[in-house]
This record gives structure tokens, C-alpha cells and sequence, in this order.
């Protein structure tokens, strides 16, 4: 189980208010997504969840637990991003057994989780390639592996399909979507794209200058938005 509590969360870099005071409650196993125009804080917010950047002020919970001063590696969640590196030298099994290769784990207990993550990812045909000899989406797919081998109870994920073409995004939105159902983990997922926060979410934040303008499933969001700027990002195809 893994319930997540922002509470008056604030960040400034220098003299700059990036984020002004958010509240937010994630559930259990709940799939949140945080959309809001480029600049509005989507990233730092992730990255102060994921314990790589601090807050300047307020409190980070996880199961109730104060997480403000506890390490990324110690939070049990896993981040993706959008620029997914992979180690270009190293097969897709090294590549996503490496964290547990660094966090000291027997190589069999690893080939069995990298096996495991490569089933449900449909990546088992590929776990001797070169990361150059896979296309778009199948390094995307390897990057959500490095992912599930950690076993997170969050996965945070930070626009990952954006590099991706529309046909491809598609594709992977089902995928995750199987994903979030087969491994009952919690996710919150950061896109900028209307079709993503709508199908995907289970409830949306709806972000804009670090502050959270209306928090809602996509439906009351549609229906009921609080103000013109929730209904033009909710209500407009792009
Ligand atoms: P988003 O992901 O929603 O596009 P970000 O969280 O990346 O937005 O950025 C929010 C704001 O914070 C932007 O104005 C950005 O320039 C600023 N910002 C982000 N990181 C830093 C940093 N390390 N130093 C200074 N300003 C930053
Ligand atoms: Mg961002």
C-alpha cells in the first residue's frame, strides 16, 4: 500500500516562487496525473516527491510518514523521465538490473526480476540487445524496467512518452495502463498532453504558476471546471 500527502509544499529557487503552497492527496493505488502549461512546476514537484530536489517548505508523507529528509533510494518509488538514458554499452538485461547490481543483489535473484519485468513488458525477445538496436518505444519500455525491478509501491513518471510518435504514444498508454492494473502500484504521471490526462487518470491536478487550480476525475473536470483556465486545458483538443 502506498498513499502519498503533499502538505503546503513551496519551492524557490533564489527569489523565485516555483511552487506556492500545494496540498494534494494520492490514494492507494490511485493512477494521478498532474497537467498544467510548460513552466507551471509539473517537474519540480515530481522531483521534490522523488526526494532529488528538497522543498523549501511544508511536509512530503508517504504512508503517513514524514519523507522530507529520507534519500531517494529510501522513499520505495521509482521515477521515469522523458529523456530515458540508457547505458548504450550495456544489453537491455544489464541495463535494467544495474540498480540492482550498484544495491549489491546476486546476479540470479536479478536475472529473475529482470525476467519477471521483461514478461509484463513484452521485452523478452530483446534482453541481449544494444539499447542502439531498439527503437523509440521499446528504450521507453526498457527505461519503465528499470522501474519495476526496484519493485516501487510510486512509480513517478515524467512525460515519458513525449520523444515518442502519436501512433507509438498510443500504444504505450494501453501498455501503462496494464501495467498500473497487473502491478497495483501507485502512479503519478506528468504529461502535458489532454488525451493522456483524460483516458489515463483516475484523478487529475490541474496545475498553472506552482499553484493547484482544481484536483478532479477527468469527468468532473470536463463537466465541472472551477474556471476558464481547467475547461480551455480539459475541454480543448490540441
Ligand atoms: P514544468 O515541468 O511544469 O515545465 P518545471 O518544474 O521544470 O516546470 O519548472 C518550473 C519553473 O521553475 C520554471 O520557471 C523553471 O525555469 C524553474 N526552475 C526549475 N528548476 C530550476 C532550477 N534548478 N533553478 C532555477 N529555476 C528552476
Ligand atoms: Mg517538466
Amino acid at each position: 500500500m502506498a498513499t502519498l500527502e503533499l502538505k503546503q509544499i513551496t519551492k524557490s529557487f533564489d527569489d523565485t516562487h516555483v511552487i506556492k503552497g500545494v496540498d494534494l492527496e494520492v490514494n492507494d493505488r490511485e493512477f494521478v496525473v498532474f497537467v498544467g502549461p510548460s513552466g507551471c512546476g509539473k517537474s519540480t514537484l515530481m522531483r521534490m516527491i522523488a526526494g532529488l530536489e528538497s522543498a523549501t517548505s511544508g511536509d512530503i508523507l508517504i504512508d503517513g510518514a514524514r519523507m522530507n529528509e529520507v534519500g531517494p533510494a529510501d522513499r520505495g518509488l521509482a521515477m521515469v523521465f522523458q529523456s530515458y538514458a540508457l547505458y548504450p554499452h550495456m544489453t537491455v538485461e544489464d541495463n535494467m538490473g544495474f540498480s540492482m547490481r550498484l544495491a549489491g543483489v546476486p546476479k540470479e535473484k536479478r536475472r529473475e526480476k529482470v525476467l519477471e519485468a521483461a514478461r509484463i513488458l513484452q521485452l523478452e525477445p530483446l534482453l541481449e540487445r544494444k539499447p542502439k538496436a531498439l527503437s523509440g518505444g521499446q528504450r521507453q519500455r526498457v527505461a519503465i524496467g528499470r522501474a519495476i525491478v526496484r519493485n516501487p509501491s510510486i512509480f513517478l513518471f515524467d512525460e515519458p512518452l513525449s520523444n515518442l510518435d502519436a501512433a507509438l504514444r498510443v500504444q504505450m498508454r494501453i501498455e501503462l495502463a496494464r501495467l498500473h492494473e497487473e502491478l497495483d502500484a501507485t502512479m503519478i504521471y506528468v504529461t502535458h498532453d489532454q488525451i493522456e490526462a483524460m483516458t489515463m487518470a483516475d484523478k487529475i491536478v490541474v496545475l498553472q504558476g506552482g499553484e493547484v487550480e482544481q484536483v478532479g476525475s477527468p469527468m468532473e473536470l470536463y463537466h465541472h471546471p472551477r474556471n476558464r483556465f481547467v475547461a480551455g486545458f480539459i475541454g480543448s483538443p490540441k
